[in-house]
């Protein structure tokens, strides 16, 4: 049987960094299920799908074939074929990934490809509904978490390392916006499993996070 790690929560709260550490220091493989959504997101975009047109995102989601591929312990999202890691990381495919993802078909897909992973590796998965649809015999289950001011306070940090001027109250909004709608959506809602240990790294540094985790695998 495979080990399983689950780390859910919302946009922002450190999830990919802390699976990722997390992930090498278990030997594990890393799965960022928000990157197959975003892969999913950018395919429906390039064809002009309108995210409100029902009929249009599950017709159309069907044409996009996700893989991933591991390289050098990178996860590599393979979109009909294509690497598209260096083109799903903008806030416009992430609003996308967030009005798309709701769609059972869309769901369906993804969340196939993320079990069959599960099954046939060690894993330490993020995302939304980890804990509660994908992996919910996980064997450690994690709802990541920290205050929405903190989220975009970061988020802006990051963009102004990489040189990109943005403004904190407009991250802000769109990490509330974005909350909202994966909190609310009828299927697979972000919410908190009954059995994952709640962890709010607001006041937390990486490491402390990373070590909580490890801790639990004990
Ligand atoms: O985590 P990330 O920002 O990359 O996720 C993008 C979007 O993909 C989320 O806002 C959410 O709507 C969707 N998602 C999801 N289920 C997951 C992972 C991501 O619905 N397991």
């Amino acid at each position: 049987m495979s080990y399983q790690i689950a780390i859910d929560g919302p946009a922002g709260a450190g999830k990919s960094t802390i699976a990722k550490k997390v992930a090498k220091e278990k030997g594990f493989i890393y799965v960022d299920t928000g990157a197959m959504y975003r892969a999913m997101a950018y395919y429906l975009l390039t064809q002009n799908v309108n995210p409100e047109n029902a009929e249009a995102v599950e017709k159309r989601c069907v044409e996009a074939d996700i893989a991933i591929r591991y390289e050098n312990g990178e996860q590599v999202v393979l979109l009909n074929g294509e690497n598209v890691n260096a083109v799903i990381r903008s806030e416009e495919v992430g609003k996308m990934a967030s009005a798309s993802s709701p769609y059972p078909k869309v769901r369906q897909r993804i969340t196939a490809l993320q079990k069959e992973l599960a099954r046939t590796n060690d894993v330490v998965m993020d995302g939304r509904d980890i804990g509660t649809c994908v992996l919910p015999n996980a064997d450690v289950k994690v709802y990541l978490t920290a205050g929405a001011h903190v989220r975009a306070q970061r988020r802006y940090d990051e963009l102004c390392a990489k040189g990109v001027s943005c403004d904190i109250r407009q991250i802000e909004e769109d990490i509330i916006e974005r909350d909202k709608q994966d909190m609310t959506r009828e299927i697979s809602p972000l919410k908190q499993a009954e059995d994952a240990v709640l962890i709010d790294s607001s006041y937390m540094s990486i490491d402390e996070v990373v070590q909580s985790i490890l801790d639990l695998c004990k």
